[in-house]
């Protein structure tokens, strides 16, 4: 998609602190952390929200997944705990419509989030 920030990210046309590109998913740090390791993890192709990547039905939420846990891993914060938080629709928060997991970790994570 043309206007779409975080397709711009995945083309490189917008720059990005990448940490991880894994198959048919980019990570990059969030430029508004809110945790010492707060890392986005985007498919590739593009997809609105959470509802449009389950009805691709091609493994790829699978492989979104599988990414979030590499990059927990790599950021040394699997061990201790991380949340993986996907904010789907304005109502929830959700700000760019190129589906997005949060990967958040380092430091204590309290229930409920805000
Ligand atoms: O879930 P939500 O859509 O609100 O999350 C979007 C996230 O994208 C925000 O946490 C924001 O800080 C982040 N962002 C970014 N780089 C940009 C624009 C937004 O990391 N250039």
């Amino acid at each position: 998609m043309t206007d779409c920030l975080f397709c711009k990210i995945v083309a490189k046309q917008v720059p990005a602190d990448i940490v991880m590109e894994v198959g048919r998913a980019l990570a990059f740090r969030d430029i508004n952390p809110q945790a010492p390791t707060h890392v986005l993890v985007v498919p590739k192709s593009h997809y609105e929200n959470v509802a449009a990547l389950a009805a691709a039905d091609d493994g790829l939420a699978d492989d979104l997944l599988k990414a979030c846990h590499a990059v927990a891993v790599q950021e040394g914060v699997a061990d201790a705990g991380y949340r993986v938080v996907f904010n789907t629709g304005l109502g929830a928060g959700q700000t760019v419509f190129h589906v997005h997991a949060h990967v958040l970790g380092g430091r204590d994570l309290t229930w409920p989030p805000g």
